[in-house]
């Protein structure tokens, strides 16, 4: 008999802040629908975990997403985001619910909650990780579903893949944007589970005294179709590159490099300590690709891009390259996407 008979199904907690739900929260169920696809003789569900208060109605929008179930944990002491109680609420449903996998968004709020709940079930969590797949010969070999679960790792220069073998629920927080969102698909339907915790306190440990709105960015890269990619052999040109990026209605990112020279600020930077991007176009211009950078932007459909250095890593991972001089290229592309358009 399989250690984990009693563990089920892939577990998702959805995030969200005033009833608006987190992305990631649905590109992990999009993920999690190709997971248990992965095993159907193990005839698991996706359930999304639900923490807040009044989130009751957003229970048909996660279906909607993919989950086969909503489990709905509706309280007052959950209106914002507390540690403590969201900590406490998720452990609870877990218990109760014995999920084979429980996976939470690499956010700052997932960041936060995941530890908490992993650390009070005395499980195994790997942090911040950028794929995920079931090891199917381990699944026929022991009847177990075991998740290979992959993060970057030295400064983002080597990937390692970790497994919890011997504890369940298997736990990982997953970085925004590194799975594709499924279509949703208004007509489905399953099932909505209330789930009331017992509190074993109801004093907050930590009083939330005003919550300050952060200042938006003027700009959202990770919603951006096409995207401009400024590295620093493009500094000395960025008001043409902000022309290409006009011309194509796109918007300007860059590396790291550029945010630290003070030519652009962090809001725009991509890559392992900056967004995860996957725009239908990125245009790379004087842009080395270390592997830090390539990891939050690799998964673009369309790589263009542009180096004076022939041997530069980006070729490696564009679909179409240009060698030369970026203050000599990017006014030509203006000039032919103009000439295109008219
Ligand atoms: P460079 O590496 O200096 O490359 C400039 C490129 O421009 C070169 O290829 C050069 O041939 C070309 N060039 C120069 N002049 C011209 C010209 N006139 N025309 C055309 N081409 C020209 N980086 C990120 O971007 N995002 C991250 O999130 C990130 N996180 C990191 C985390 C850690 C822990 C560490 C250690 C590093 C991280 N970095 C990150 C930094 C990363 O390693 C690189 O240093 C950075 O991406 C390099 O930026 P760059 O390509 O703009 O600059």
């Amino acid at each position: 008999m399989a250690r984990f008979e009693e563990y089920k199904d892939i577990f998702v907690f959805v995030e969200q802040e005033n009833g608006n739900i987190a992305e990631v929260s649905y590109e992990l169920i999009s993920e999690a629908r190709k997971l248990v696809a992965s095993i159907p003789e193990f005839g698991y569900k996706v359930v999304g975990v639900l923490l807040g208060e009044n989130v009751k109605e957003k229970a048909q929008e996660v279906i909607s997403h993919g989950a086969d179930k909503v489990i709905v944990v509706d309280d007052a002491l959950l209106k914002d985001y507390s540690t403590q109680f969201y900590a406490d609420a998720l452990t609870q449903v877990v218990l109760a619910h014995k999920p084979d996998s429980m996976l939470t968004g690499a956010t700052p709020l997932g960041r936060d909650l995941a530890p908490r709940v992993a650390a009070r079930l005395n499980v195994g969590l790997t942090a911040d990780a950028t794929k995920i797949e079931v090891d199917l010969e381990y699944a026929k070999e022991t009847g177990e579903s075991l998740l290979d679960v992959t993060r970057p790792t030295f400064g983002g220069n080597l990937f390692g893949t970790i497994v919890c073998k011997d504890t369940r629920p298997q736990m990982a927080t997953i970085r925004p944007k590194v799975f594709e969102l499924a279509p949703t698909d208004t007509t489905r339907t399953g099932e909505v589970e209330e789930f009331t915790p017992s509190w074993t306190t109801t004093d907050p440990q930590v009083f939330v005294e005003k919550v300050i709105e952060k200042v938006k960015a003027d700009v959202d890269i990770t919603k951006a179709n096409i995207l401009v990619g400024a590295g620093r052999g493009a500094e000395n040109c960025l008001d043409v590159l902000q022309k290409v990026a006009d011309e194509l209605g796109g918007v300007v990112c860059c590396t790291r490099a550029v945010v630290e020279d003070g030519f652009l600020d962090k809001d725009r930077q991509v890559g392992q300590t900056g967004k995860t991007v996957r725009p239908s176009l990125y245009i790379a211009c004087g842009i080395s690709g270390a592997v830090q950078h390539c990891a939050g932007m690799d998964k673009s459909d369309l790589i263009i891009s542009i180096n004076r250095d022939p041997q530069a890593e980006i070729f490696n991972i564009s679909n179409m390259g240009f060698v030369g001089d970026c203050a000599t290229v990017l006014p030509l592309l203006v000039e032919s996407i103009k000439a295109a358009k008219a």
